[in-house]
């Protein structure tokens, strides 16, 4: 790596940070997934088909697929879609008002 890259990097790393402060500040804390149904974000609910859809809570899910639908799609723990929980920061991809956190940050994450 040549002596402008490190600095660049450096220079990225060091305010990383304030400008997730700054964002957190503007646009609200971080969150997993955005529902479907009602645009609300969460860091606990039902995935469907590995991600296609996300729903927060049983109501928004029962609007698009009864308990039966979904029960069947989940095929006990063998299908695609499931209910979950995020823990992990570097899996947060939303701000509170719905703002995409940047791949960019994510990535810078782990240095
Ligand atoms: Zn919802």
């Amino acid at each position: 790596m040549n002596e402008i890259n490190k600095d660049l990097i450096d220079f990225k790393n060091k305010y990383l940070k304030k400008w997730n402060d700054f964002m957190i500040k503007r646009h609200g804390k971080k969150f997993a997934r955005r529902c479907d149904e009602c645009t609300n974000c969460f860091n606990q609910g039902y995935v469907i088909d590995n991600g296609i859809e996300y729903y927060c809570s049983k109501k928004c899910l029962n609007k698009h697929y009864s308990d039966k639908d979904f029960n069947k799609m989940y095929d006990e723990g063998k299908g695609d879609s499931y209910y979950t929980e995020w823990e992990c920061e570097e899996d947060f991809q939303y701000y509170e008002d719905g703002t995409e956190i940047m791949e960019e940050w994510n990535e810078n994450k782990n240095h």
